[in-house]
C-alpha cells in the first residue's frame, strides 16, 4: 500500500535506537525525509547513516535532550515546518510511589508529558494553515493496564492521553490527526534492560528470565520495533485521515480485557 506521504517531512525524537528508531526507518521507506534526535551523539550519527543508506531520504541528526526546552528548540529549528511529528523520550524509572520526590514527579512530567505537549504546541497550527499533518505520541500499555510500580509512567503518560483527547477533536477538521501507540512488550534495549534487572533480582540468568517472558506471552514473543514502525507509518498515511484522538494498543494480545 502506498502510504501517500512520499517528500513530506517528519519529526522523530528519541530515534537512534528502538521504537523511535522503528518509526523513523518505516517513514524513510515511505519517502519521509527525517530530522531524528536522541542525546548519544555517534549512536545518533550511526543511525542516520544507517537510514540515508537503506531509503535514500535525507536525514538530519540533531544530538540533543529533547526534554529540555532548548533541545526542543534545535530540533524545531533544523525542521520548522513538520508534517508529521512523533513524540517519544525514555520512560521514567520502576519504582515505589512513597520514595518519589516531588523532583521524580516533575522530571516525568516534564518528559512523558509536557514535551509531547510543547511540540503539540508548536507545530499544531502550522499543520492545520498548511492542511495537514500527522502527530503520533509513543505512550505505553500502562496507560490503558497500569503497572504498579512504574506509577511515573502511569500518571505523566495519562496526563498526556487526557489533553490530547480533547485537542485531537479539533485540529481533524483541518487535516491533522493525533493519535498515540501503546507498546506492550517490544525487544529493545529498554525492554533487555527491564530483563537484566528481573534476572539480577531472581538470580536466574538473564537468558532464561527472557525466555519465560516471551514463553507467558499470548504471542509467544515479544513484539519488534519494525512492526511498531509499520504502524506508526500507517497512521501517518494519508489512509489513517480519519483516525483521531485513539490510543492504539500494540501488544500481541497481552491485554486480557475485551474493550
Ligand atoms: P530504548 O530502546 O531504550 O530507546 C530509547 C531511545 O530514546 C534512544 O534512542 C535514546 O537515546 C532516546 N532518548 C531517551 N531519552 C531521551 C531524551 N531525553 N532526549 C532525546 N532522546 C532520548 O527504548 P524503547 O524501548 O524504544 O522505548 C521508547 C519509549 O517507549 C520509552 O518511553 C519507553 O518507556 C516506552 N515503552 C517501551 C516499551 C518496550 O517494550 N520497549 C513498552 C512500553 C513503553 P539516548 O539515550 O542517546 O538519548
Amino acid at each position: 500500500m502506498d502510504m501517500g506521504i512520499k517528500g513530506r517531512k517528519a519529526i522523530v525524537c528519541a530515534a537512534s535506537k528502538g521504537l523511535g528508531k522503528g518509526c523513523a526507518m518505516a517513514l524513510a521507506q515511505e519517502g519521509v525525509d527525517l530530522v531524528i534526535n536522541a542525546r548519544t551523539k555517534s549512536e545518533l550519527e550511526v543511525t542516520a547513516e544507517e537510514i540515508r543508506k537503506k531509503t535514500g531520504v535525507k536525514v538530519t541528526a540533531i544530538a540533543t535532550d529533547v526534554t529540555s526546552e532548548a533541545g526542543r528548540m534545535q530540533v524545531l529549528a533544523a525542521c520548522p515546518e513538520p508534517d508529521i511529528v512523533v513524540n517519544n523520550a525514555g520512560g521514567p524509572p520502576p519504582g515505589d510511589f512513597r520514595d518519589w520526590s516531588r523532583d521524580d514527579w516533575i522530571k516525568a512530567i516534564d518528559a512523558n508529558m509536557l514535551t509531547p505537549i510543547e511540540f503539540i504546541k508548536a507545530t499544531v497550527d502550522g499543520m492545520m494553515k498548511r492542511g495537514f499533518g500527522r502527530i503520533v505520541n509513543i505512550t505505553s500499555s500502562s496507560v490503558k493496564a497500569p503497572i504498579d510500580i512504574l506509577g511515573l509512567s502511569n500518571g505523566a503518560r495519562s496526563g498526556l492521553t487526557g489533553f490530547v483527547a480533547g485537542v485531537a477533536r479539533v485540529t481533524v477538521k483541518h487535516g491533522v490527526t493525533i493519535n498515540a501507540l501503546l507498546p506492550g512488550q517490544f525487544a529493545t534495549d529498554r525492554l533487555h534492560g527491564t530483563y537484566r534487572a528481573r534476572a539480577a533480582k531472581s538470580g536466574k540468568s538473564f537468558e532464561d528470565e527472557y525466555k519465560a517472558g516471551e514463553a507467558a506471552h499470548p504471542a509467544g514473543r515479544f513484539g519488534i520495533p519494525e512492526e511498531f514502525g509499520a504502524a506508526c507509518a500507517f497512521l501517518c498515511s494519508v489512509h489513517a485521515g480519519y483516525i483521531t484522538g485513539q490510543n492504539m494498543l500494540l501488544d500481541g494480545g497481552q491485554y486480557p480485557g475485551t474493550y
